[in-house]
Order: C-alpha cells, then sequence, then structure tokens
C-alpha cells in the first residue's frame, strides 16, 4: 500500500511575509466574534515581534513557555484555557484559527490543541496513528526556528505519562504555513545549530534508509545540499532562508520515507533525561560512525565549524533501572530501525548494543 499523504495547503515564503499574515487571516474570520487564538513563544515577549502579531479585538493570545518540550499536560491545559475564554464570552464555543509563532515545540503545542478544541477527552488519548476522529479548527504554523520540519510534518511531538510519542494524523497537518526567514534571524547561534542539525540528520536517515524512494530522495538530496550550504560554507545572509527551505525539504523527505539510529536513541535520552530534541540528535548522532560513516565524518566538520560544543556524560551515573527503560524506549521504535537496518533489525541492534552506545554517551 502507498502512503496516501496530506501535504500543507496554503504556503506563503519570503522575507517580511509574516506581514501577510493579517489578511491570510482575515479571509477566515467569518464570524467576528468566534476570534483567534495566537500561541506565541514567550521568548517574544518583550521582542518587537510582539507588536507585529495581527491580534484583534476577539482574539487571544497566550505566551507559551517551551523550556520543557510539549507535554500532554501542558496540551490539556492550554485547551481547557482556550474553552474557558470561549465559554465566558458571547459568539460560537470554538475560535476560527490556531496560530503557532515559535519553534517546533510552539508549532506543535499550537496542532494539538487545534485538535483537542475537536476531539473529547485528554490529548493522551490520541498519541499514536490515526486516532484522531473530528477534523481540528483551522491552524496555522510560522516558524522562528528552521530545522524540525514540523511545519510540514503530519505530527506533534508529545511527551505524555508513559510515552513520548505525537499525534499522527491527517488532521495534523497545517492548513497554512508562513515561513519568513527573517523570524528566525535572532535566534541564538546555538540553538539554531541543534535545530538545523535535526535537519541534517533527517537528511542522512532519509537518504540512507532502507525505506527511501525517489520521492523521499529528492526532497533529502536538496535539503541535503542546504544544510551543506549553511553549515559548511555559512553563505551569510542567505542562509537564514536556505535552511528555512532545508527545514521544508527534509520534511517533506522524511514523511515519505522515515528517520533511523540517531532518532531512536534521541527518543530515549528525552524521555529519560529530558534531553531537548536537537541537541539529543547531535550527541546520538557523534557515536554513530558505524551507521552513518560519511555523514557522521561531515557532522563533525559541521560542529567544528560552529563552534559548539557537545554535551558529554550524560549518561554516567544513570540508575540500571532508567538505562533499560531508555533502552526501551529506543527499541520501542520499530519503523525506525527497520528504516536503518532493514528487516532484520532486531538481530543486528541487540539491547547489548543499544546499551554499549548509551554508556559511551
Ligand atoms: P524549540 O521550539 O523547542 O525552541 C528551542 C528554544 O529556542 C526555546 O527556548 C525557544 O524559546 C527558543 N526560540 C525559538 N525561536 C527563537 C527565536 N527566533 N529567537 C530566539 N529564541 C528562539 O526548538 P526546535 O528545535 O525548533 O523544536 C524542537 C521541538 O520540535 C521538540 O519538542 C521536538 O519534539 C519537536 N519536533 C517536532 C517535529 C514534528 O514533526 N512535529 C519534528 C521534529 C521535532
Ligand atoms: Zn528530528
Amino acid at each position: 500500500m502507498f502512503r496516501n499523504f496530506k501535504v500543507v495547503s496554503q504556503v506563503i515564503f519570503g522575507r517580511g511575509a509574516f506581514d501577510q499574515l493579517d489578511d491570510i487571516l482575515e479571509q477566515k474570520r467569518f464570524d467576528q466574534k468566534a476570534g483567534m487564538v495566537f500561541l506565541v513563544d514567550d521568548v517574544f515577549k518583550n521582542h518587537p515581534l510582539r507588536n507585529r502579531v495581527p491580534v484583534k479585538e476577539h482574539d487571544l493570545l497566550i505566551w507559551v513557555n517551551v523550556d520543557d518540550e510539549p507535554k500532554t499536560k501542558q496540551v490539556d491545559a492550554l485547551t481547557a484555557e482556550v474553552k474557558q475564554w470561549k465559554s465566558s464570552a458571547s459568539g460560537p464555543a470554538l475560535p476560527e484559527g490556531v496560530i503557532g509563532i515559535g519553534g517546533g515545540s510552539t508549532m506543535d503545542l499550537a496542532k494539538a490543541v487545534s485538535l483537542m478544541l475537536t476531539n473529547p477527552g485528554s490529548s493522551v488519548d490520541y498519541q499514536g496513528w490515526d486516532l484522531i476522529k473530528n477534523p481540528a479548527v483551522y491552524h496555522v504554523g510560522i516558524p522562528t526556528l528552521s530545522g524540525t520540519g514540523a511545519e510540514v510534518s503530519r505530527t506533534t511531538v508529545l511527551t505524555g505519562p508513559d510515552k513520548k510519542l505525537g499525534i499522527n494524523s491527517d488532521y495534523t497537518v497545517f492548513d497554512q504555513i508562513v515561513l519568513d526567514p527573517l523570524l528566525t534571524v535572532d535566534a541564538p547561534p546555538v540553538q539554531r545549530f541543534y535545530t538545523g542539525m535535526d535537519c541534517y540528520i533527517h537528511c542522512i536517515e532519509s537518504l540512507q534508509g532502507t525505506f527511501l524512494n525517489e520521492f523521499s530522495k529528492s526532497y533529502g538530496e536538496k535539503s541535503l545540499e542546504l544544510c551543506q550550504a549553511v553549515f559548511l560554507n555559512n553563505w551569510k545572509p542567505v542562509s537564514d532562508d536556505q535552511l528555512m527551505m532545508a527545514s521544508y525539504f527534509g520534511g517533506m523527505s522524511i514523511a515519505y520515507s522515515q528517520v533511523g539510529v540517531a532518532h531512536a536513541l534521541s527518543y530515549g535520552l528525552a524521555y529519560i533525561l529530558g534531553v531537548h530534541h536537537g541537541i539529543g540528535n547531535s550527541i546520538v548522532f557523534d557515536y554513530l560512525t558505524d551507521f552513518y560513516p560519511e555523514g557522521v565524518k561531515e557532522f563533525r566538520k559541521m560542529v567544528a565549524r560552529s563552534g559548539v560544543s557537545l554535551p558529554r556524560n550524560l549518561t554516567a551515573g544513570l540508575s540500571s533501572e532508567k538505562m533499560e527503560k531508555m533502552i526501551d524506549v529506543a527499541l520501542g521504535l520499530a519503523p525506525l530501525w527497520e528504516n536503518a537496518l532493514g528487516r532484520d533489525w532486531p538481530n543486528i541492534m541487540t539491547r547489548d548494543r543499544v546499551r554499549d552506545l548509551y554508556q559511551k554517551m
């Protein structure tokens, strides 16, 4: 069976494109009193962007904190806040849109809240594949960091009480994205690097995976070329534009293939130690010469150029109970291993081998 892949319906790209957001939303404002909800990364609270968010009379702006990556608890609380706001105002019971402005974490929160406004229960109930029953509220993603591909993916990655797993569904996909490279220019260089490496690793894992096909390859090769231009040639100022497109293409590539060893091990680090996605992928990737020899070599050049020093000794002193749980989380991601190593992966990637890799980190 071939996947019938849902894509973002509308995309606007360009430096300053953010200023068209008001016009874009105007076309979706059918009932003045319904209002729109803006979820904005609180890093922008004292930033000039604050005054450019087109908030109207019946809208709600919520500053979201993403010091920790999104949790089901946070999504449920935000959804309750929006419902409470709607119930205390006159007008329709649902807002006309949810707009997420921030990095992958904030975009994921916006996707999740737009889904939970129209689906009963807790977001925990929908962690998995195609469990969502009702279409989401119209939702818009506006990245302020480039690399995760969250702007194009059909998932919102959430940490729940017993797993880190996305809400994967066609309804999760944004209706509109606004790609404005100027929104990323103030990002701290270290964060820009880690989120960018997420993209680089998407490309390597997709291009070297057994699930590869011409669709994924075409997007993956272009994304890889852009990552190389950005992180090896450092071709400012176009690099912000290039990295934004690399993220989009990298996301499109993995959407029709899969990620691999680095992501599987990184999910374990995130679940047990709370290590953020881009950092976790980078920490892990440095130890994957056996799997991606050329990719790791090039990655190390990028690390050296960036001046970033990768965190070490994360697992030193970790209890054996936590280590075993971390191995469970990583090995639970069967499709990632199958993509990386083929059907015979359980014989190649044994618990001992995973433990051995983790113990080096
Ligand atoms: P992020 O959204 O977690 O943000 C990282 C930090 O950068 C935060 O402190 C944030 O406040 C700050 N920040 C964001 N934009 C900024 C800017 N322009 N200037 C200054 N600071 C800024 O980072 P990320 O790497 O973009 O996203 C990682 C998240 O994305 C993880 O939660 C991960 O699970 C998720 N993810 C989702 C998908 C998907 O397909 N849905 C794919 C990969 C990763
Ligand atoms: Zn990733």
